[in-house]
């Protein structure tokens, strides 16, 4: 295999990128980086620092001043996120931070702070499986394999829904499907599939299809690399 193969994989949120991410990740013994967890931990630290998601100055000057530590760390139960040492991982799930995050994530401040952190990660093993918005446009645009994974909204809502309620946390789907169009808007201008990307539809794909459809693509690239 070359030097640090990596995977982009795109999309708007609950088109299942986290969890193809994760197994794509493990089935080569590779890291996977879940980008909008980082987004998510920069929105707790603007919320517990009593800044406006809309102030831009403001929020620009605490990630000079003050830049926090964010770390994603592998656990038993799958990846931790801490922030400035407390872990958050339960937190940033929460739907009122996964709105705040994708005001935040329009800051050129926060951005700028993330991109570094991320590129890094990506040169951190072998092979490294990144998901999230701009992956293969921005972040990588060299990267070994890009894909954009997309869903129907109702389809995303449905899995966003079940996924937080095994995780104990209580939601509508109805709430969540208005919340994902909100925030499909917002995100809209950066989840582009970048030139080249593999684009699979999941809507009406199984978990194990949509997957196998995505290893066959990386098996493919591998192959002439
Ligand atoms: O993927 P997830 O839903 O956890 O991402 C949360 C938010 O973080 C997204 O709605 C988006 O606004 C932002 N994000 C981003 N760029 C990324 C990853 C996430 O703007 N690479």
């Amino acid at each position: 295999m070359q030097k640090n193969f990596t995977v982009a994989i795109d999309g708007p949120s609950g088109a299942g990128k986290s969890t193809i991410a994760r197994r794509l990740a493990a089935h080569f013994g590779g890291v996977y980086v879940d980008t909008g967890a980082l987004y998510r931990a920069a929105a707790v630290y603007i919320k517990n620092s009593g800044v406006s998601p809309e102030n831009e100055g403001e929020i620009s000057r605490i990630f000079s001043e003050s830049p926090p530590e964010i770390d994603l760390r592998q656990g038993p139960d799958g990846q931790n996120v801490f922030l400035n040492g407390s872990d958050v991982t339960r937190e940033i799930r929460l739907p009122e931070i996964s709105t705040l995050t994708s005001k935040i994530a329009q800051s050129p401040a926060v951005r700028a702070f993330l991109l570094d952190a991320q590129r890094q990660s990506a040169t951190s093993a072998p092979f490294a499986v990144l998901d999230g918005r701009d992956i293969g446009t921005v972040v990588l645009p060299g990267a070994t394999v890009k894909i954009f994974l997309t869903a129907s909204a109702e389809a995303r809502a449905e899995r966003r829904t079940a996924e937080l309620l095994a995780q104990g946390v209580s939601v509508r789907y109805e709430d969540i499907l208005s919340d994902n169009i909100a925030r499909d808007t917002r995100d809209a201008v950066r989840t582009t599939a970048a030139p080249g990307a593999y684009i699979v539809d999941t809507s009406a794909l199984s978990f194990d299809e949509s997957f196998d459809k995505i290893l066959s693509e990386v098996l493919r690239v591998r192959e002439k690399a």
